[in-house]
């Protein structure tokens, strides 16, 4: 098993109106963080997420046009197609404290965001490929790490 520690963070904010998906690809390609967990709080002008039909194997998609507060962002970066790729949850209140939630699309437009971004690295070499690299899988119809299983 593969074994990592942080070896940088980027702390800051993305600015009014940003595509919230778009500037977190931005900054991790960027970047060249190849490897990342992404977190981060704000709020959203119009939000753009979806929730993955098992069955159907498909993101159905949900839209909330007026403004929600991002509760949690939390997320990943991997490899996909060569380069780094952001894979984020996030979780938006509503007025009344109500409390959605799903997969993070393109179309998310911010009002205000603070986001930590960690990368790690291999501290000490395992001789295994330590880079987490996105597949498609047959069974899920998802694009899932193609190694790194901890059982
Ligand atoms: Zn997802």
């Amino acid at each position: 098993m593969t074994k990592y520690e942080v070896r940088r963070t980027l702390i800051g904010q993305l600015p009014y109106g940003a595509d919230l998906y778009d500037g977190l690809t931005e900054i991790v390609q960027r970047e060249n963080i190849r490897l990342g967990r992404v977190q981060g709080i704000g709020a959203t002008t119009h939000a753009a997420i979806a929730y993955y039909d098992q069955n159907a194997k498909k993101y159905n998609p949900l839209e909330f046009t007026g403004g929600m507060e991002i509760l949690n962002l939390q997320g990943n970066v991997s490899i996909r197609d060569g380069k780094p790729f952001v894979h984020v949850h996030i979780l938006l209140g509503d007025p009344q404290g109500k409390v959605f939630g799903g997969h993070l699309l393109p179309g998310t437009k911010l009002f205000a965001c603070e986001v930590f971004i960690e990368e790690f690295w291999e501290s000490i070499p395992s001789g295994e490929d330590e880079e987490l690299v996105r597949a498609y899988d047959d069974r899920t119809g998802l694009n899932l790490w193609n190694s790194g299983y901890l059982v």
